[in-house]
């Protein structure tokens, strides 16, 4: 049973949860990230990586939304495998409900700079998945 993600990380996006992927399964919208559920191996090391846990198992009772949601989206948005900085103002948004209706928004992630684990930055976007 894969893991997901689910609203809490609308708006928060700290990607601390992308670089620990063993198969490189998350996915990367405009203002969340998503887990590819047939890519994902269940191993679970990213969902205590997530500050905010967004990250949950498919065995919770979740219904289909968000195992929906996952799969439909990870399979139109890019795939993000290098953590970048979250938005100035995630913090605010950290403790807000209903987050889906208010912001979900089914654009593609940006093609802003993101920063490897030693800081660095980078101007590759994306990791090419092979
Ligand atoms: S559970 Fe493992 S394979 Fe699945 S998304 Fe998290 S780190 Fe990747
Ligand atoms: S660490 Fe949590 S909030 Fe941040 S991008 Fe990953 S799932 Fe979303």
């Amino acid at each position: 049973m894969p893991y997901l993600v689910n609203e809490k990380c609308i708006k928060c996006k700290f990607t601390d949860c992308v670089e620990v992927c063993p198969v490189d399964c998350f996915y990367e919208g405009e203002n969340m990230l998503v887990i590819n559920p047939d890519e994902c191996i269940d191993c679970g090391v990213c969902e205590p990586e997530c500050p905010i846990g967004a990250i949950i198992s498919d065995t919770e009772d979740v219904g289909e939304k968000w195992l929906k949601l996952n799969q439909q989206y990870s399979e139109v948005w890019p795939n993000i495998t290098l953590k970048k900085d979250a938005p100035n103002d995630a913090k605010d948004y950290e403790e807000e409900t209903n987050k889906f209706e208010k912001y979900f928004s089914e654009s593609p992630g940006g093609t802003d700079i993101v920063k490897n684990n030693n800081n660095e930055i980078t101007e590759k976007r994306y990791e090419e998945k092979k």
